[in-house]
């Protein structure tokens, strides 16, 4: 007897691109310019660092250099391939693709200005036109595949959390603990961090983003780890707070309220809720303490291909979770001159309830 091994889907280069082109009338362009690296790895499949796409009404055209030949021959289908021994601009130009009188649309958040400037030097008779998230509108709903992707980014980030609560100790500087972060995440299989790590230990912990520092670990503190690996493009993003010996009431306090806001808002996460109105459940659980003024940024964030990508989750949001929306939910409380502590966990949005992608406790873990 055979047993069918299960193949990975087919990639779905055909209805990403007509999602895209789904947009041209509205967004008024004949044609888009693909060239930031998560939209071109998300449309076609082309994992290298190189490279641009153009996407007109018919067709799809990938660029890239020599020294990605073979692998974009192995990773793309339904796009055409083209190799340039210059510039993309120029290929593009020699090619006849840009065309007097055309619109041609670009993503306005990641082309820089000298950029913009080349194009209509280069090209002085098209049409650019800057858009926002052409295709974060589309990765916004992951598919299964993607989805699997993430899981595995998440699994491989709470592999490596379990390993370094055996190395934190008095002594140790943050700094130690973020390479072990990195190396093990590596060794595990991801494809490297999906963000500078985050090591805040004792007061250091009342900055949000406080990246690891020379400072070493002392008994009697709190620890928060920020971290995340990329496997195969897809990102994870978790945070723990540990406590190295007993904290004191304040702080165990603090991190009572935390673990409850970020519960309710795991609870009330489903599709058809507004994300405002989750980033107020978790606000208004720890306002109900006393500390909403020192939570001072918003819930939660989308996943993906980019680290953060819609939805938002914060207090101005007005977006509505969908099934298939990747999200963290991430509350945290800062107090200056004593510390901070955050919880957080990415999820997965189904129809009437959130997966929780992470298997990490979320009980304090005093060590
Ligand atoms: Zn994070
Ligand atoms: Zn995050």
């Amino acid at each position: 007897m055979t047993r069918a091994r299960r193949r990975p889907a087919r990639f779905p280069t055909h209805t990403r691109l007509r999602k895209l082109r789904d947009q041209f009338a509205r967004i008024g362009v004949d044609s888009f310019l693909v060239t930031f690296q998560p939209h071109l790895r998300y449309l076609s499949g082309f994992s290298g660092s190189a490279g641009a796409g153009l996407v007109t009404a018919d067709t799809a055209v990938l660029l890239t250099d020599g020294r990605y030949a073979d692998q974009v021959r192995g990773e793309v289908r339904g796009w055409k391939i083209a190799i340039c021994r210059e510039g993309f601009l120029e290929e593009l130009g020699r090619r006849r693709l840009l065309v007097t009188s055309q619109r041609v649309g670009f993503d306005g958040n990641t082309i820089t200005y000298a950029q913009y400037r080349l194009f209509k030097k280069t090209f002085p008779g098209v049409t650019f036109r800057p858009r926002v998230d052409c295709v974060e509108n589309i990765a916004v709903v992951k598919d299964e595949e993607e989805i699997a992707n993430i899981r595995k980014a998440v699994a491989i980030t709470d592999r490596v959390f379990t390993d370094i609560l055996g190395l934190i100790r008095p002594g140790i500087r943050e700094l130690d603990i973020a390479a072990e972060i990195s190396y093990r995440q590596l060794k595990y299989g991801a494809e490297g961090d999906a963000f500078e790590t985050i090591v805040a230990s004792g007061e250091r912990g009342a900055l949000p983003h406080g990246r690891a520092s020379m400072k070493k670990i002392g008994q009697r503190e709190m620890v928060t780890l920020d971290f995340g690996c990329v496997y195969r493009g897809y990102h994870s993003d978790m945070t723990r707070t540990v406590a190295l010996g007993r904290p004191n009431p304040e702080a165990a306090k603090i991190y009572r309220t935390v673990l409850d806001a970020q519960s309710r808002a795991v609870e009330a996460a489903r599709a058809g809720v507004r994300t405002g109105d989750l980033d107020a459940v978790a606000r208004s659980a720890i306002r109900k303490e006393g500390y909403d003024r020192y939570f001072r940024h918003s819930l939660g964030h989308g996943l993906g291909l980019q680290i953060h990508e819609p939805p938002r989750i914060s207090v101005l949001s007005r977006s509505v979770l969908e099934p298939g929306n990747v999200v963290t939910i991430e509350p945290g409380i800062y107090v200056a001159g004593l510390g901070g502590v955050r919880i957080e966990d990415d999820v997965v949005i189904r129809a009437d309830h959130c997966e929780v992608l992470n298997r990490s406790s979320k009980e304090l873990i005093v060590l």
